[in-house]
């Protein structure tokens, strides 16, 4: 009998729902990949309600990265100029709750920090919080999220009360006109995509609106693409709520029923003339008016964003932005409708669920807040006032704590900072610092494993079992199929075995990954993602199932738009019913100037670099670089160029040119597009130093932060070009 596992696909937040079997069945040739190795074999799951067994190629070629260069061992060195020698976890565990110990106590729990990873499964997130924030004292857990979501749970929290996106995909063949800015959802949530262009394909009447200063394969489908300039965002949105209101396309009834703030917003938005706009973006009054028409003459707009909003100075103001557009024209609360942020990472979602940033708790609670923290340390069964009220340092602050000597003991673990961070060359200055940093990864080597004192290898999707949940809430469960190789364990485990070392023996009994998640979930109970209703054992019964999912609710229940922060359980639109998780029930308008970018292109630095991903790639590549199919499709990094400039500049197709940044520079092939406005260039982020030498984008960008979300604005910077 063939042995299937259904799972999730442990690459974006799309979360494609995958079947895996063994690459030997009985009458069945084994299957092979590309080098004639022995791989499992992977389909989409028909079952799975996101997917419909739908999968990209990173998706489809996963099962070859299982086994290419896994870290198999703990291995430990004294020093970064000394090699690593391999030892027993029993070894590695002494040298690490030693080492925490010393720091703990010489300089404080604050100077222990943790960056985890949307890689994580919930399990993992869970008990990193429950060591770091609670037994250890210290809220120095972040995330990569930080650099992928953090502006839209931001965003959220600030306009609704609490996070979490109020739409889900069903809402993509629900629409009359998809609204997509900073998202180039083609290359980077395909399957989302897909679902979406074949909808609009179908329906001629839907319009679809994208909003991005390069063309796209996401704009090639688009009704009208709006190439705005780098950093107008806001003017653009704010210019198509000026039109709306003149245009008296606004819902008078939501607004006095269900919002705030109104009359600020309204008085913010007069300033932004069709003139005006169109001159700050760079685009026709024509096409301005366009877009305030698609949505103003549509019964159901649905936004989409992703990174090209999120990864801003202003990020936190260009997402509330977008949902200030739907809660003045009522596009909220109803099939088709909503603001809906499209997730970077496999699980950033249960990460933001398990307060996997550095100012959460569990179950979308807000360290500053005292009920929170009291709530928290009761399930935990700690003292009050053990978990610290301060939120703790972000990722760039980690940074910043390196340079400066308050970070004592760095643990990184499911991610690759040597690539990702912005301003590398500062960012690998400060890794070279580090007193002491533990590298938790699958992998080996990657660029960040050159910054370890110690490596812990981890068990990876695959080789653990635990749960994932996607852009729409859904969650699934991921159980093990195979053995992780050589020692790996999960990071869970790891985790808490140190917390049992350090002395938290009755904290982290746990027997499982189940009885993990069962801890878990009673955190949700009463919070806007309550799962209480979910166990190990309930999804692999009943399958992915999206929250809320309370104790006694049923899955059918929990699964249909609209969408718990404007619960209307009919799913009618009722605007009595529309109550947000604000204190007083109503959405709050936030009314933003639109302030650009931190590091507008002036005479010496006279371009705009923006930054982003291929359709074959992941990341920083640590798997689909190891992948035949999916290195061929992008086997090496290039800058795109407007053949204006390149003729100005003297650039011919596939020539190198030199890009420098205030801060460092890089070289790259042209590639000369239309597809890239004028003034502006595009690298792609996915190549760090172990794949092309000096073609690292992150070089090149700076760490300037959005003030709500301490997200980096890695879309955006000046540069020069220099033929080389
Ligand atoms: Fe995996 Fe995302 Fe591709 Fe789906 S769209 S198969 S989740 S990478």
């Amino acid at each position: 009998m063939t042995e299937i596992t259904k799972t999730l696909c442990p690459y974006c937040g799309v979360g494609c729902g995958l079947e895996v079997s063994p690459p030997a069945q009985p009458g069945k040739a084994t299957h092979r990949d590309s080098q004639g190795n022995p791989v499992w074999r992977v389909r989409g799951d028909k079952s799975h309600p996101s997917s419909q067994g739908m999968v990209c190629v990173k998706g489809a070629t996963i099962a070859e990265s299982l086994d290419k260069n896994r870290l198999q061992y703990p291995m430990v060195r004294e020093s970064l100029d000394r090699e690593f020698r391999r030892v027993s976890w029993e070894e590695a565990f002494d040298l690490i709750t030693k080492r925490i110990q010393t720091v703990r106590f010489t300089q404080g729990p604050e100077a222990i920090c943790m960056y985890g990873s949307g890689q994580f499964q919930t399990e993992d997130y869970y008990i990193a919080q429950k060591l770091l924030k609670g037994c250890l004292g210290s809220n120095n857990f972040d995330a990569n999220s930080r650099l992928c979501m953090s502006s839209a749970v931001a965003g959220y929290i600030q306009s609704f009360g609490a996070d979490g996106p109020p739409c889900c995909y069903e809402d993509l063949e629900l629409t009359d006109c998809a609204f997509l800015i900073g998202t180039n959802t083609a290359e980077c949530h395909p399957i989302v995509f897909n679902r979406l262009e074949k909808y609009h394909k179908r329906n001629r009447k839907v319009k679809m609106i994208v909003v991005d200063p390069r063309r796209t394969p996401t704009a090639e489908a688009a009704d009208l693409h709006l190439a705005i300039r780098p950093g107008t965002d806001i003017d653009l949105l704010n210019g198509i709520a000026h039109l709306l209101m003149r245009w008296g396309h606004i819902d008078a009834g939501f607004i006095d029923e269900c919002t705030s703030n109104f009359s600020a917003y309204a008085e913010v938005i007069r300033h932004y003339s069709p003139e005006v706009v169109a001159h700050q973006c760079g685009i026709s009054i024509e096409d301005l008016e366009t877009a305030a028409r698609y949505w103003g003459e549509s019964q159901r707009v649905l936004s989409l964003w992703s990174m090209g909003v999120n990864q801003s100075s202003e990020g936190t103001a260009k997402v509330r932005t977008i949902i200030n557009l739907h809660l003045m024209t009522g596009q909220i609360g109803k099939p088709g409708a909503g603001p809906f942020s499209l997730t970077g990472q496999p699980n950033a979602m249960g990460g933001r669920e398990a307060g996997g940033l550095a100012h959460l708790l569990p179950g979308y609670r807000l360290v500053k807040n005292p009920q929170h923290r009291a709530e928290v340390e009761d399930v935990w069964g700690l003292k009050r006032g053990q978990i610290s009220p301060t939120p703790g340092m972000t990722a760039w602050d980690m940074i910043v704590g390196l340079e400066n000597g308050s970070v004592g003991l760095l643990w990184i673990a499911a991610t690759n900072p040597a690539v990702s961070m912005p301003d590398l060359k500062r960012t690998k200055a400060a890794l070279m610092r580090s007193p002491f940093t533990i590298y938790q990864d699958a992998y080996y080597p990657t660029e960040t494993a050159a910054y370890a004192h110690v490596l812990l290898p981890a068990a990876q999707w695959s080789e653990k079992t635990g749960v994932m949940t996607n852009s729409e809430r859904t969650v699934t469960l991921c159980p093990a199929f195979r053995r992780p190789p050589g020692e790996a364990k999960p990071d869970w485990e790891i985790f808490a075995e140190v917390g049992r070392r350090l002395g938290f023996v009755g904290e982290f009994a746990f027997a499982n990954s189940a009885e993990v998640y069962a801890e878990f979930v009673k955190l949700t109970r009463d919070r806007p993602c309550d799962m209480t209703g979910l166990s190990h054992e309930q999804l692999q019964i009943n399958g992915p199932t999206q929250w809320p999912h309370p104790e006694a609710g049923t899955r059918e229940e929990s699964s249909t738009s609209p969408q718990p922060l404007a619960s209307s359980p009919s799913g009618k639109r009722l605007y009595t019913d529309l109550r947000f998780h604000t204190p007083d029930g109503r959405a709050r308008f936030g009314a933003y100037h639109s302030r650009g970018l931190a590091e507008p292109p002036d005479p010496n630095y006279p371009f705009v670099l923006t930054t982003g991903r291929l359709y074959g790639h992941w990341h920083t590549q640590t798997r689909t670089g190891r992948i035949e199919k999916t290195r061929q499709m992008h086997p090496e990094p290039f800058i795109e160029i407007h053949p204006r400039d390149a003729a100005v500049l003297g650039i011919s197709d596939n020539q190198f040119v030199e890009v420098r940044s205030r801060r460092s520079k890089a070289k790259f092939p042209a590639k000369i597009t239309k597809a890239i406005a004028p003034g502006t260039v595009f690298v792609p982020m996915h190549w760090g130093a172990l794949w092309a030498d000096n073609a690292e984008a992150n070089a090149l960008t700076h760490p300037e932060s959005c003030p709500d979300s301490l997200q980096p604005e890695l879309k955006a910077c000046a540069v020069q070009l220099v033929p080389a």
